[in-house]
Formats: C-alpha cells, sequence, structure tokens
C-alpha cells in the first residue's frame, strides 16, 4: 500500500475526517493501522500527531498534492486518544458515523450522582480537646460529650458512622463546625461493587509443563519486543486461565496493565473470585448488571491508575487505561464478541487494533477456536500454543451417535432414540442427573428428509433454504427461491418437512415417558431476567431436578458433577441455519455440549441424535478432534469464498414500504456493480432471514472480495453515494463486516 488514512489528534470534533498520506518507502511494511505517525499538517506544515487508521492505493487527491508522513512516533498514547482514533478505525472498518462510534468507544458520564464520603475532622489539638470534653460533662452535653469523645480516639470519622452508631444529630454536628472544632470533607468515592466480597490470598499453583511452555514461550517475545497475537488452544479445564493470571502477573510488575475479555455469561462469581484472590482489589469487573455509575466509575477508577487489571464483557475492551501491556480475550469464538449494533465491530479485531496501539501483545484463547482465529494461527499470523491435558479426575465421556433415520425405519417416532431413552431410565434408576439440549438458535426453518437425511440447500451458495410463511424456499445469501417439495427431491420418501421443535414440546414429551422425572426448562422464555437464570441452575445444581431441558444456554460454564448424561436432540437444527457458520457453530455446541457430561467423579456418556451421522462436524465433534474439523471446514470455506478465505460485507436495508425498499434494493445493486470493482462478487438482493422486524421491512446484499482493502474501499463508496444522494435518507441502511449471524 502506498498511502495511509489518518486522523489527527487535535480534538473530538475534528476527527471525523481521515487526512491521507503518503508512505516513505522505509516505512512501508512497518507501518500498521493503530500507530501513531508524525505528519505535516495545514498549510504551515505544522509537525503533528495522527493515528493510522487504514491503507489505500487509491487515495482520494490527486496524487501529487498528497505530502508524505514523516516517521512513527515511539512511546505511548494517552487513553483519551487510543479511544478517539479506535474509533476512527471502526468508523473506517464497520462504517458507521464518527459520532456513534465515539459514543461506542467513550465511556458515558451518567448523570448519577457520585456517592460521596463524608468525613467529619477534628479541627482543634488533643489538649483543647480533652478541656472542651470536660466541660461538656459538667455541663452534661452528653451528645456533644459523645462526638468529641470519638474524635479524640480518631481524629477522622465517617459522618455516616457517626451519625448512625454515635447517635449523633446533624445540628450537632453543624454546631461544632460553626464553632471549628471540626472540618467536614467530601470524597469522591468511586464505587468498587466487588471490594467487600473477596480477599486477597498468597496461594499459588505451581504450573505444570505445558502452561510454563505457553507462559515463557510468550514472555519470551514480550522481553524481546516482539508483540504479536497468540492463539491458546486447550480444552476447558486444561488450565488457560491459571496462564493468563501468570502472564497478567508477570506485566503488572512490569508497570503495565492488562485487559481481559470474558464473554457474560462465563462471568460467574467462581472466575470473579479467582481474580480477586489473586490480584486483590487492583482488579476490577464490569458486567451488565452495573448500573450506568457503576460502569462509569470503574472506568474512572481505571483512568485513575487505581486498578491494573480489568475483566469484563465486550465492551470492557475500552477500559481507559494508558499502559495496556496485554489484552486477553477468552473463548474467543464465541459470538458475544461482535457487536451487533451499529458500528458492529468484532472485539478481537478491536483489540488487535488496540494493543498495536499502545504496544501490548494480545491472548486468544479457546477450547473450540474460531476458524478464522485457528487459519491465522495456522498460517503463521498468529502464535499458537497448546494445553492438552486436563486437571482434577474430570475424563471425557463415552459418546455415541444415533442416527434418526434407523430409528424411524425401525418404527420408532419418538423424539428420543431408544438408545438415548434407555440411558435417561437408567440415570433416574441410580439418581443421577440428565441435561437435554435442542441447539437451537435464532431463525432456522430448513427443510430436510427424515428418510434420508438430505436438507434442501441453495445451489449457488450451499447454505440450508428456509421455509417461509407462504410455503416457498428461500436462500437468504442471494434470493434464489423454489417451492417446497412434496417428495424428497433425492429418495422419493414423502418424510420431508420442516424441521420445528421447541423445548416446551420436548419438556412435554419428557414428562410423557418419564411421568416420575422431576424436569427443569431453561431457554429464552423462563429466563427473561438474570435471577431466573441462576435460579434454575442453582435448583439443578441442588438436584432439585432429574432432567434439565434447555437451548444452548445450558451448554455453558456450570459444572454439575452429577449430570453424568448429555442428549443432543437434534443436532442437525444448527447444522442447517441458513449461513456460512452453521457447521462451525454446530461443532463448537456439540463439543461444549459432550464436555458437560462427566464432570465430576463419575464416567459420563452422552447421545447425539441426528439424520446425518455421517456429517464431519458431528463426528468431529464426537471424538472432540478441532483438528479434524477444522480441516473439512477449511476447504469448504475455500470452496465457496467464504470468511477467512475471503472477506464479506453484509449490506442491511431496512424501511418501513416494501415496494420502494425492494426497488432500492435493487438499485444500490446496479450502482455497486457499475464501480467495475475487479475481484468483486455482488450476492443479492435477498429477503433478510428475518424478512419483517418491528413493521420494518429487510432486504440484504452480500459482497464478497478476497482484498480486504479492496472490499472496504468499495464500502467507502457506497458511504459516498448513500451521503450525498437524498433518496437513500429514507431508508436505514447498515453495514456488517464479516457477518456471524444471518440479518
Ligand atoms: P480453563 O481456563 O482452561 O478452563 P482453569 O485455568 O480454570 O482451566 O483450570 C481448571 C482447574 O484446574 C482450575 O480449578 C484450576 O485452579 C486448576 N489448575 C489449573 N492449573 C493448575 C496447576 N498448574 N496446578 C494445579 N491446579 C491447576
Ligand atoms: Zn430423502
Ligand atoms: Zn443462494
Amino acid at each position: 500500500m502506498d498511502f495511509v488514512n489518518v486522523i489527527v489528534d487535535i480534538s473530538h470534533e475534528k476527527v471525523d475526517r481521515v487526512f491521507q498520506y503518503r508512505i516513505p518507502d522505509h516505512l512501508k511494511n512497518v507501518l500498521q493501522a493503530g500507530m501513531q505517525v508524525n505528519i505535516p499538517f495545514g498549510r504551515g506544515n505544522r509537525l503533528m500527531k495522527g493515528y493510522v487508521v487504514g491503507f489505500t492505493n487509491a487515495p482520494d487527491y490527486p496524487p501529487e498534492k498528497i505530502k508524505e508522513l514523516t516517521g512513527i512516533v515511539e512511546g505511548s498514547v494517552k487513553a483519551e486518544s487510543q479511544l478517539i482514533a479506535l474509533a476512527a478505525w471502526m468508523r473506517e472498518r464497520y462504517g458507521s458515523t464518527m459520532n456513534q462510534a465515539l459514543k461506542t468507544v467513550l465511556p458515558v458520564k451518567q448523570e448519577t450522582r457520585q456517592k460521596q464520603s463524608r468525613k467529619i475532622i477534628r479541627n482543634i489539638s488533643a489538649l483543647e480537646g480533652r478541656q472542651l470534653l470536660e466541660e461538656y460533662q459538667r455541663k452534661k452535653y452528653w451528645a456533644k460529650a459523645r462526638l468529641l469523645e470519638a474524635l479524640l480516639q480518631d481524629e477522622a470519622l465517617n459522618y455516616q458512622e457517626a451519625v448512625g452508631s454515635l447517635k449523633i444529630s446533624a445540628a450537632v454536628i453543624k454546631g461544632f463546625e460553626k464553632e471549628g472544632i471540626i472540618r467536614i470533607e467530601a470524597q469522591a468515592l468511586y464505587r468498587n461493587p466487588f471490594a467487600d466480597h473477596f480477599t486477597k490470598q498468597e496461594k499459588k499453583v505451581v504450573l505444570n509443563s505445558e502452561q510454563t511452555k505457553v507462559v515463557e514461550g510468550i514472555w519470551e517475545d514480550y522481553k524481546n519486543g516482539i508483540r504479536k497475537t497468540y492463539l491458546l488452544h486447550g480444552i476447558t479445564g486444561s488450565g488457560k486461565t491459571e496462564v493468563y493470571m501468570e502472564l497478567i502477573a508477570r506485566v503488572i510488575q512490569e508497570g503495565k496493565q492488562a485487559i481481559l475479555l470474558i464473554p457474560e455469561i462465563a462471568l460467574t462469581y467462581q472466575t470473579v473470585r479467582r481474580f480477586y484472590e489473586r490480584f486483590g482489589d487492583r482488579v476490577s469487573v464490569m458486567h451488565s448488571r452495573l448500573s450506568g455509575g457503576e460502569r462509569y466509575d470503574q472506568f474512572m477508577r481505571a483512568k485513575n491508575g487505581e486498578i491494573d487489571v480489568m475483566i469484563g464483557p465486550r465492551s470492557a475492551l475500552f477500559t481507559p487505561f494508558s499502559r495496556i501491556g496485554i489484552m486477553i480475550v477468552d473463548e474467543e469464538h464465541e459470538n458475544s464478541y461482535k457487536s451487533e449494533t451499529v458500528p458492529r465491530y468484532h472485539a478481537v479485531e478491536a483489540v488487535r487494533f488496540r494493543a498495536r496501539m499502545c504496544g501490548a501483545c494480545v491472548v486468544l484463547g479457546s477450547a473450540t477456536p474460531s476458524v478464522d482465529s485457528y487459519d491465522r494461527a495456522c498460517s503463521g499470523s498468529y502464535g499458537l500454543y497448546r494445553l492438552t491435558g486436563r486437571f482434577g479426575d474430570a475424563r471425557l465421556p463415552k459418546v455415541c451417535i444415533t442416527d434418526l433415520r434407523t430409528e424411524l425405519k425401525e418404527g420408532n417416532r419418538s423424539i428420543f432414540s431408544r438408545r438415548l431413552k434407555a440411558a435417561m431410565e437408567e440415570r433416574l434408576r441410580n439418581g443421577q442427573q440428565t441435561m437435554l439440549f435442542l441447539n437451537r438458535r435464532g431463525l432456522s426453518g430448513f427443510v430436510s428428509c427424515r428418510s434420508c437425511g438430505t436438507a434442501i440447500r441453495c445451489p449457488h451458495c450451499d447454505v440450508a433454504l428456509s421455509l417461509h410463511n407462504d410455503g416457498r424456499l428461500k436462500c437468504h445469501y442471494c434470493g434464489y427461491e423454489t417451492s417446497m417439495p412434496s417428495l424428497c427431491p433425492s429418495c422419493g420418501s414423502r418424510y420431508i418437512s420442516g424441521f420445528r421443535a421447541g423445548t416446551q414440546q420436548i419438556e412435554r414429551e419428557v414428562k410423557k415417558v418419564f411421568p416420575q422425572a422431576r424436569v427443569l426448562r431453561m431457554d429464552y422464555d423462563t429466563t427473561r431476567t438474570k435471577e431466573s437464570y441462576e435460579q434454575i441452575l442453582s435448583a439443578f445444581g441442588k438436584g432439585e431436578a432429574d432432567i434439565l431441558v434447555g437451548t444452548q444456554m445450558i451448554v455453558k460454564g456450570h459444572d454439575f458433577p452429577n449430570v453424568t448424561l448429555v442428549g443432543v436432540l437434534a443436532a442437525d437444527i444448527s447444522l442447517y441455519a441458513s449461513d456460512y457458520r452453521a457447521s462451525e457453530r454446530t461443532f463448537q455446541l456439540l463439543t461444549q455440549a459432550v464436555g458437560r457430561a462427566g464432570r465430576g467423579q463419575k464416567a459420563g456418556e452422552a447421545v447425539i441424535q441426528t439424520y446425518v451421522p455421517e456429517h464431519y462436524s458431528i463426528q468431529t465433534a464426537a471424538r472432540q478432534d478441532y483438528e479434524g474439523f477444522y480441516r473439512q471446514e477449511i476447504l469448504y470455506r475455500r470452496m465457496m469464498g467464504y470468511p477467512p478465505a475471503a472477506f464479506m460485507l453484509g449490506i442491511y436495508l431496512s424501511g418501513p414500504e416494501e415496494a420502494f425498499l425492494e426497488h432500492q434494493a435493487e438499485r444500490l445493486g446496479q450502482r455497486i456493480h457499475q464501480f467495475r470493482a475487479e475481484g468483486l462478487i455482488l450476492i443479492g438482493p435477498a429477503v433478510a432471514a428475518l424478512s419483517r422486524k418491528k413493521d420494518m421491512y429487510r432486504r440484504v446484499i452480500y459482497l464478497k472480495h478476497t482484498e480486504e482493502n479492496a472490499l472496504l474501499h468499495v464500502k467507502n463508496q457506497i458511504e459516498n453515494i448513500l451521503e450525498n444522494e437524498a433518496v437513500w435518507q429514507k431508508i436505514y441502511i447498515q453495514f456488517d463486516y464479516n457477518p456471524l449471524n444471518a440479518y
């Protein structure tokens, strides 16, 4: 690339614009997004600082008018500047206004009054105090005497405590203040929601040889000034968290700070406690239950240098630290790291940008890495480490795949295969627990054959078609449509239909087949509040039910030692979600589900029911074979040109008038064609997976390109059109870079 897009570090208002500079030859392969550079600015060519937010070969001005940047600025960047640069980069990459981006990254000051801690401080000498005390006692001014006595013991008293425990009225205190005996000082107190619950402990585990290899490897790079992204691939319980803590401790020793991202659902009491016990109150935790004010306080504590470690979900990456040494993303494959509101950023990408800006290393941890991250590790752009062992006595369960086609052939129409039914009966007899898992997520109306397992897929996109209310099968990428067949096109069976089973139906079925069993259900409906989510889990943990039926919610986080059986009712549901990541998601969900069985001393068993037992994501998940899964999946991605083999941009259009929206979507497609961008693939427009939401109709267009910058350039051209032509104001358009979920 010959040119860089730079935002200038002046003030919030002026950063909405990027300025372009030529890259001097000696910096051509050195400059990276996020770096701070010196630039000549304005007419007087004043030397200023700016941040690299992007690259281009096709500048927006005549090349001879573009100035050359002066050099890279070494040294650290203020937190505020980092965040503004991050916002500018997000605006460029994900498509949003600068305002939306700034709102995402900068902590919002809420008008909640800060909790104040007022102190009463003695203003006279102890000698004067004792004389005065005698006088009060003589005159029987008991309240005044009590207060003064306390102040002779402690020079400063907490106002609230004085009023409460000494039973002193505010009038007495005011009187003291007037006479100059005391003064009252107010002090802003940043709320630390966890401070009182944990204490720091000095116990430390001794890392095993695999863990040591990871820590020492990363640390050697760190000491040598190498800053990279590392992928730590290790199953649950292999000791990743201990590795994180050791790296964080070392970074703190160097006077640096750390940010650890954990999906909200995994941010449990247990996890938080481990960090408090290791790092004491130099740790802060953010989560969605904090009030706006509390969240702001945590950010302020970070900014004022009162803490070294911030733990939290996606948005914790915006913690205003200025000396970050390490940024860690645990469970990096989780969908929750992708924002589903504009700007639709991915936390892993944003973390890497920020880390580059402050010279930090990045560690991504997962038991089932995203295909994207693993691909980067294989190509050498990420460092790769593995943890293969498991601590404690947890063992991998015995896994059995049952073929629902055979069950049907042999006359079993129930939702339980004979194998699963028998295994459940055994658990009920032995007083052990069962988890039944329905891997249903979002929308899925795929159609498949119960006799041969074939699902009907789009001939162009190789993703499952979904059945709409009008009885037609549609592709949500390209808009291909066909009518619902009455016989299976592959084997001629008439057992072909949409797959509709919910957790409620399953709960009913369980109660029918096992009337003696105590059943709990956990899904979106039963967990509207955070409390109900924990209530169900805790009830199940205490053995108040024999069987827990649920969606993917139940496979995450919690350990139940008495669960020795996990049943996956229909692995195919997530397999045929109508997007290219269906197999990846299925593998992740099944691996997690299987891992739920046998966390305690008892041996575990998992039964996976499916119509396509031969599918690689099911086979490899049953063997807990990530490598095997990846090798197959990456071939599919390469063949079809899906990420990470290519880059993809979703353009989501919505509006209240369907005909107008349809017309504009067509029109936008034509305009994009007119760019004649070489190598650009345009798919659609098509009806979105969710075709209408809150009375707004929805359409999608997808773009693919093997060159990331070329795709971003096309996005900028589209943004230009949208900004400059009034007709586009009437519909709402969002960009989604490398989308994870169907819109
Ligand atoms: P992960 O984060 O990969 O799920 P953890 O770090 O939580 O794994 O480790 C799982 C369990 O094993 C925890 O209870 C942890 O304290 C323990 N553990 C991890 N490493 C060691 C070690 N080196 N020695 C003893 N126990 C360990
Ligand atoms: Zn068939
Ligand atoms: Zn298609």
